[in-house]
C-alpha cells in the first residue's frame, strides 16, 4: 500500500473517493483527519463501515508511530518517529506557560553541511512526504491535546532538514495546516528556517500561503560564512540579501536571522558590529543561538558575558533576541538533532 490519506488536501480526497460517494463524504473524511484528529480509519466512525474498510484496504492512514520518547527536566521532549518505510525522524514538543512550540522536519537528515550540526552528519536520506510533515503536527498535537483554536500554538520547521530543498511539499503540508476547515493553524504561527538557497526563497515568496521565513546568517561576511556553511560557497551572501530586499513580506511579518554564536569564531564584537550593518536596512529581527554541543562538533559554546555583549551591540540596529535552548538534556536543541538514542550520550546534555 503506497498511498496514505494523511497528507491529501480536500481534492485529492474526493479523488480517492470517486464520482459515487457524494461530496459530503470527502469533506467528512478531511475534517475527521484534519480538524478533528482521528488517530486511524476506524476512529472516522462518520463513514459507514463498509466504506471505511474499502478505503483501509486501498490507502494506509499515514500517521508517523512514535519509536521512543525522550522526556527532558524543562517539559521539552522529543520523539523519535517511524515511517511508513520504516526511517525515522524527529519532532520536538516544546511547551511554555502562555504556548507550545513544535519543531517539525522536512527531511529525514540534511544535505547542507553546516560545519557545528549534528544533523549535517547523517547527510540526506530523503524528502519527507506532504503527509509526513504534516503528520507529525497531528500526530504530536493529539498526544499533547493541543488545539490552535484553544491555545497559541507555534509550529516551527527547523528540525531535520533543509525546507526549502523540499519546498513542494513544505509548502503543500502549510496550505493544510494553515486550512481553517483543516488544522487550523494561523499562518503567522508557523515559521520555515532555511540555510539560504536563494532560487527557493523567491520561489517560496511567491506562494499565497507561506509559511513565515527565517534565515540561518550564522556569520558576518562572506568567507566566515562559506566556512562554516559550505554550501554557501555556491549561494552568496551579497545576493542572499538582495533576496531578502526584494522579499514580499506580508503586513504582519518581518525576516528573521538566526546566528549560532560559536565561541571565539563569530561572537566579537566586530562581528556584532557586521551583522548590525549587513541586516540595517531589512524590517527584521535576530535570534541568536549559543552553539549546543554535540559530539563531534567542533566548536565552543560562547561565554554568556559575549552573547550579551553581541545581543546589546546589535539591538541598537534593530530587535535582537538569545534564544533559549530547549531539552539540551536530551539531544532535542537546535542543531542536536541526529536520532541520538543511546542512553550515554543522551546524558551528555544532562551534566553541563
Ligand atoms: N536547516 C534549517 C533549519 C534547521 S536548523 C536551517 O539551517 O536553517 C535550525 C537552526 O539551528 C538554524 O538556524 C541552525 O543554524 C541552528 N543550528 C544548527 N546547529 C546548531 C548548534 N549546534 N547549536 C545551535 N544552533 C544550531
Ligand atoms: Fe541542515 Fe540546518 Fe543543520 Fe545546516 S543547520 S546542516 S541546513 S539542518
Amino acid at each position: 500500500m503506497e498511498a496514505a490519506l494523511i497528507g491529501l488536501d480536500a481534492h485529492e480526497i474526493r479523488t480517492l473517493l470517486g464520482p459515487a460517494e457524494p461530496a459530503f463524504r470527502s469533506r467528512q473524511i478531511y475534517e475527521g483527519v484534519y480538524r478533528n484528529r482521528v488517530a486511524g480509519w476506524d476512529e472516522l466512525t462518520v463513514l459507514p463501515k463498509s466504506l471505511r474498510a474499502q478505503l483501509a484496504a486501498r490507502v494506509s492512514f499515514g500517521l508517523p508511530e512514535v519509536a521512543a520518547r525522550y522526556d527532558s527536566a524543562d517539559g521539552t521532549r522529543r520523539y523519535l518517529l517511524r515511517l511508513a518505510d520504516g526511517k525515522t525522524v524527529e519532532s520536538v514538543f516544546m511547551p511554555e506557560e502562555d504556548r507550545d512550540t513544535l519543531c517539525i522536519s522536512s527531511q529525514v537528515g540534511c544535505p547542507v553541511d553546516c560545519q557545528f550540526c549534528l544533523t549535517a552528519k547523517m547527510g540526506l536520506e530523503r524528502n519527507l512526504t506532504v503527509g509526513e510533515i504534516a503528520g507529525q503536527v497531528i500526530l504530536l498535537a493529539k498526544l499533547h491535546g493541543l488545539d490552535p483554536a484553544e491555545r497559541r500554538m507555534n509550529i516551527v520547521m527547523m528540525g531535520q532538514g533543509e525546507p526549502l530543498l523540499n519546498l513542494g511539499n513544505v509548502v503543500k503540508a502549510t496550505r493544510i495546516l494553515a486550512d481553517p476547515a483543516g488544522v487550523g493553524m494561523a499562518e503567522r504561527r508557523i515559521t520555515l528556517s532555511t540555510s539560504g538557497i536563494i532560487p527557493k526563497i523567491r520561489e517560496l515568496g511567491a506562494e499565497p500561503v507561506r509559511p513565515k521565513l527565517a534565515i540561518s546568517l550564522n556569520a558576518s561576511g562572506e568567507d566566515q560564512r562559506q566556512a562554516l556553511m559550505p554550501i554557501t560557497r555556491k549561494w552568496h551572501l551579497a545576493d542572499l540579501m538582495a533576496a531578502c530586499r526584494a522579499y514580499p513580506l506580508r503586513p504582519w511579518e518581518k525576516l528573521t536571522f538566526e546566528y549560532v554564536l560559536l565561541g571565539g569564531v563569530n561572537d566579537s564584537d566586530d562581528d556584532a558590529r557586521r551583522v548590525a550593518r549587513l541586516l540595517a536596512n531589512l524590517n527584521a529581527k535576530v535570534n541568536l543561538i549559543a552553539l549546543n554541543p554535540g559530539p563531534g562538533i567542533d566548536f565552543d559554546t560562547p561565554d554568556p558575558g559575549r552573547v550579551e555583549s553581541f545581543k546589546s551591540i546589535v539591538s541598537r540596529s534593530l530587535p535582537c533576541f538569545v534564544r533559549k535552548p530547549r531539552g539540551l538534556d536530551i539531544f532535542a536543541a537546535c542543531g542536536q538533532l541526529q536520532r541520538m538514542t543511546e542512553p550515554s550520550l543522551v546524558k551528555i546534555g544532562a551534566a553541563t
